[in-house]
């Protein structure tokens, strides 16, 4: 399998509980390697045009409400099937659907506020990338 970049981001219900070490341990664990990361708080604007896929959903003024609540660590993670091997680690949107040992069953509050994102295709991985690094930052 070919070696993938994906994106991720740890969101502000995360930030807030001080799990930033704890779900990094998780990810690395699952052999992914954190080639770039910074702590940021999002603007509207950005949260809007970063979910822009899900504007017409009823839950889009809520998520972005949530979105730019607190701080958030935007990342970068490579590996082999990095974008697989991610989603795998989240768990299930609905942290009453993940499966045992994964961020989302372990740490997520909510549906909502369900503590990690990660990109669910090459496509979009590498927009959301783009939108939140240069390429001089992402050292591999
Ligand atoms: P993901 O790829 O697993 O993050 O899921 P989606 O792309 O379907 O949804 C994007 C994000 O919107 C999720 O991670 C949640 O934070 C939020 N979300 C999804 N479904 C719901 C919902 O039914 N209600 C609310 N309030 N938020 C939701």
């Amino acid at each position: 399998m070919a070696l993938q970049r994906t994106f991720s981001i740890i969101k502000p219900d995360a930030t807030k509980r001080n799990l930033t070490g704890k779900i990094n341990a998780l990810i690395e664990d699952a052999g992914l390697r954190i080639i770039a990361q910074k702590r940021i708080h999002m603007t509207r604007a950005q949260a809007e045009t970063f979910y822009g896929v899900h504007r017409e959903r009823p839950f889009f003024g809520e998520l972005v409400d949530f979105m730019v609540s607190g701080p958030v660590v935007v990342q970068v993670l490579e590996g082999d099937d990095a974008i697989a091997t991610y989603r795998k680690v989240m768990g299930a949107t609905n942290p009453k659907d993940a499966e045992d040992g994964t961020i989302r069953k372990v740490f997520a509050e909510s549906i909502e506020a369900n503590s990690v994102h990660g990109s669910d295709a090459p496509e979009t991985a590498e927009v959301e990338i783009a939108y939140f690094f240069a390429g001089l930052e992402l050292v591999g």
